[in-house]
């Protein structure tokens, strides 16, 4: 049971934007979810990728998931779902 891996996203604030349109594309971070450019004030970073806010949702549930959330295999799931998918059995930590 404690052995979850619970992540707290990271909120880095980003160049304002006027700033990053000056920087080279390649330099904006991006979003794990969908694949676009970061252009956020705010962009979570989670598993060493970032993700928009809005973007950070549970691979089960698509519940938001600002706040924390658990880890495995790649994918971030809710508490509620992290736990119910262990059940099943992919336990792949
Ligand atoms: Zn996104
Ligand atoms: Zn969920």
């Amino acid at each position: 049971m404690m052995q979850s891996t619970a992540v707290i996203p990271t909120e880095s604030p980003v160049k304002s934007l006027p700033d990053i349109l000056g920087v080279p594309m390649q330099q904006v971070p991006q979003c794990a979810g969908c694949s676009q450019h970061i252009l956020d004030k705010f962009i979570l970073k989670v598993l060493d990728r970032h993700w928009h806010s809005k973007c950070l949702k549970c691979a089960d549930c698509q519940a938001p998931l600002a706040d924390k959330c658990f880890s495995r295999a790649g994918n971030v799931y809710c508490k509620d779902d992290f736990f119910k998918t262990k059940k099943k059995g992919t336990d792949q930590i």
